[in-house]
């Protein structure tokens, strides 16, 4: 489970996100839905220890992301600027990961394989596409076979295919007791992938509801 309370952050005068609290639950995918600026991309870097929160705080299962032993087994995040080593391979660039984490190497093929680039697994990553790109970034938040998932606008870059697989991928790591947190500016992606809805505007809560209860309120 993760809680945020009072999650705020702000840019000089700007605030991106503004006393931001909600609670995001096993098993289920919760969309994180915006229109682009809301403020989803910072929630999502300070939920991950990338960015500081000016006030409030984030807790997974209680903890903060700094008291994580062996973060990479308990959060898996796809975030739009995923660095990775272009002259490098797929199989490299995720063999590097997984050494720096402790993660047996026979996961690197795993976890190609489960994206659908084991054919290219050898190709290095800068001739990839975007869509390429993009599942060697969802391959790498695998990686650690953790328990909560993040993806910021996971089928941005990908094609109809990519997009059906995308969503069935995020529905079974959700029937399999896992936390999934996406995000999306297109309410009409929401509503065919998410249980429950986290709806933020110019950084503030407008709704925290099932998806059923949404699609009949709205
Ligand atoms: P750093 O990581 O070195 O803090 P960034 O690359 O995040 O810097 O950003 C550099 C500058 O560009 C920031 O100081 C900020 O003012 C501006 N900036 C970055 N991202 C955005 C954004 N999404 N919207 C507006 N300004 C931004
Ligand atoms: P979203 O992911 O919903 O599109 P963001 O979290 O990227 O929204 O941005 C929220 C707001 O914060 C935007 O107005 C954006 O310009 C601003 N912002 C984001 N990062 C920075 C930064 N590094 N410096 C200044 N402003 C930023």
């Amino acid at each position: 489970m993760i809680e945020l309370d009072g999650l705020t952050k702000r840019y000089g005068n700007k605030v991106a996100v503004d006393q931001l609290s909600c609670v995001i639950k096993p098993g289920m995918v919760t969309g994180f839905l915006g229109p682009n600026g809301a403020g989803k991309s910072t929630t999502m870097r300070m939920m991950l220890d990338l960015d500081n929160p000016t006030s409030g705080s984030v807790r997974i299962d209680g903890k903060h992301y700094r008291e994580l032993e062996e973060p990479l087994k308990y959060i898996g995040a796809l975030l739009d600027a995923k660095a990775m080593h272009g002259g490098r391979s797929a199989y490299n660039n995720l063999l590097c990961l997984a050494q720096s984490n402790r993660i047996p190497e026979q996961r690197v093929a795993e976890v190609l394989e489960t994206v659908g680039l084991t054919a290219v697994a050898r190709k290095k990553s800068k001739g990839f596409s975007l869509g390429m790109g993009q599942r060697l970034g969802i391959a790498s938040a695998l990686l650690g076979d953790p328990r909560i998932l993040m993806f910021d606008e996971p089928v941005n870059g990908l094609d109809p295919e990519g997009i059906h697989w995308i969503r069935n991928l995020m529905k079974t790591l959700a029937s399999q007791g896992r936390t999934i947190f996406v995000s999306s500016h297109l309410m009409s992606e929401m509503a065919l992938t998410a249980d429950h809805l986290i709806v933020i505007g110019q950084g503030r809560l407008l709704a925290d509801t099932s998806m059923a209860d949404f699609i009949q309120e709205n």
